[in-house]
C-alpha cells in the first residue's frame, strides 16, 4: 500500500496534536498535584510564622516570583519573603467577610494569564488555614497583652528575658531594664477618678512607645508599674533612654472630663550580668527605682 505525502503529512499533524495534548495534560497533571502538595503543606501548621513561608515555597514550584509580602494593618502584621520587584499582583484577601489582609506577589516580568489563575487557585487553598493561623495569631497575642494600655503583661516577661539574654550571649551585647513607676498615682485616682488614672496609663504608655526603639519590650507588669528591656544597649544608653523618657512624661498634659493635669515617672535601670535570674536584675531595677522615689521622684536611678 502506498501512502500520500498529504497522509504522511496529516498522520504527522495528528501525532503532533496527540504529543501537545499529551503534553498539556501532563502540564495540568504536575500543575495538579503541586497544587496538592501546597494544599497539604498548608495544613501542617496553625502559625502564621510557617504559614506565609510555606505558601511561598510551594508556589514557587507552580509559578515562579521573586518575592511575595503579605500585610494586615489591624493586626501590626507586614512580612516579606523573597526580593522585591517592579511587577506586581495584589490580592485583599477574605473569607465569610473576615478580612484576611492583603498578598502581593512580585517579579521581573509580568504574570500571564494562566500563572494568574494559578496563583488564585493557590490562594482559594491558602484561605482557611490562613484564617486559622490569624485566629490562633490573635489569641496567643491577646494571651501575652495587657488590654487596658496593649503592652506586653507581666506573664510574658519570663519568655521575653530569656529570648532576649540568648541573644545578648550571642551577639556579645549588653541588655538593659528600665523599671518604672507613675509617681502619687493614688492622688490622681483620688483627685480625678478612676478613669482619669487609667486615661493616664495609657498615655504614660505612649510615651514609652514613642521613646523606645521597635525591638524594645515594654511591659505593665503592676497597677502603674512599667519594665522596659532595651537590647543592643548600655547602661550609658539607657540613662539617655530614661531621661528622654523622663522629659517626655512630664510634658504630657492629660485631659479628662474637664480637667488637665500631669504626671511624672520615677525610674531604676540597670544592665543585665551574665547567667544572672531574671528575679535578681528586677530587684536590682526595683532598688534603683526605691532610690529614685525616695530622693525627690521624677528622676531615674542605675544600679
Ligand atoms: P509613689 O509615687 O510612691 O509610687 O506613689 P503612688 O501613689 O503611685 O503609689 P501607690 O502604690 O500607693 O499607688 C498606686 C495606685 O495605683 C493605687 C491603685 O489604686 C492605682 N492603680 C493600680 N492599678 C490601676 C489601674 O489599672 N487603673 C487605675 N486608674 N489605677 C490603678
Ligand atoms: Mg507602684
Ligand atoms: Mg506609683
Amino acid at each position: 500500500m502506498t501512502i500520500s505525502t498529504e497522509q504522511i503529512i496529516m498522520e504527522l499533524r495528528k501525532s503532533k496534536n496527540t504529543i501537545a495534548t499529551e503534553a498539556q495534560e501532563l502540564g495540568l497533571l504536575k500543575q495538579n498535584s503541586n497544587l496538592n502538595s501546597l494544599i497539604n503543606a498548608l495544613q501542617t501548621t496553625i502559625n502564621l510564622d510557617e504559614l506565609l513561608p510555606i505558601f511561598h515555597v510551594e508556589l514557587l514550584k507552580i509559578v515562579s516570583h521573586s518575592g511575595v509580602t503579605y500585610e494586615h494593618d489591624q493586626l501590626n502584621i507586614s512580612t516579606k519573603f523573597g526580593q522585591r520587584s517592579n511587577h506586581k499582583c495584589e490580592y485583599d484577601l477574605s473569607i465569610e467577610n473576615t478580612y484576611l489582609g492583603k498578598l502581593t506577589f512580585m517579579r521581573r516580568v509580568r504574570f500571564s494569564e494562566p500563572e494568574l489563575e494559578t496563583i488564585e487557585k493557590s490562594i482559594g487553598a491558602l484561605l482557611y488555614p490562613l484564617k486559622n493561623t490569624l485566629l490562633y495569631f490573635q489569641a496567643i497575642q491577646s494571651a501575652h497583652t495587657d488590654p487596658l494600655t496593649g503592652v506586653l503583661n507581666r506573664s510574658t516577661l519570663q519568655s521575653v528575658f530569656q529570648k532576649e539574654t540568648s541573644l545578648s550571649k550571642r551577639h556579645h551585647s549588653e541588655l538593659t531594664l528600665v523599671a518604672l513607676d507613675i509617681d502619687f498615682f493614688k492622688a490622681v485616682n483620688d483627685t480625678y477618678g478612676h478613669a482619669a488614672g487609667d486615661l493616664a496609663l495609657q498615655e504614660v504608655t505612649k510615651c514609652i512607645e514613642r521613646t523606645a526603639r521597635e525591638s524594645d519590650h515594654i511591659f505593665r507588669i503592676g497597677g502603674e508599674e512599667f519594665a522596659v528591656l532595651l537590647n543592643a544597649t548600655d547602661l550609658k544608653g539607657a540613662e539617655l533612654f530614661a531621661e528622654r523618657l523622663r522629659r517626655a512624661v512630664q510634658s504630657v498634659s492629660i485631659h479628662y472630663a474637664n480637667a488637665e493635669f500631669n504626671v511624672t515617672v520615677s525610674m531604676g535601670v540597670t544592665s543585665y550580668r551574665e547567667n544572672e535570674a531574671l528575679d535578681t536584675m528586677m530587684e536590682r531595677g526595683d532598688k534603683a527605682l526605691y532610690e529614685a522615689k525616695q530622693t525627690g521622684r521624677n528622676k531615674a536611678v542605675s544600679a
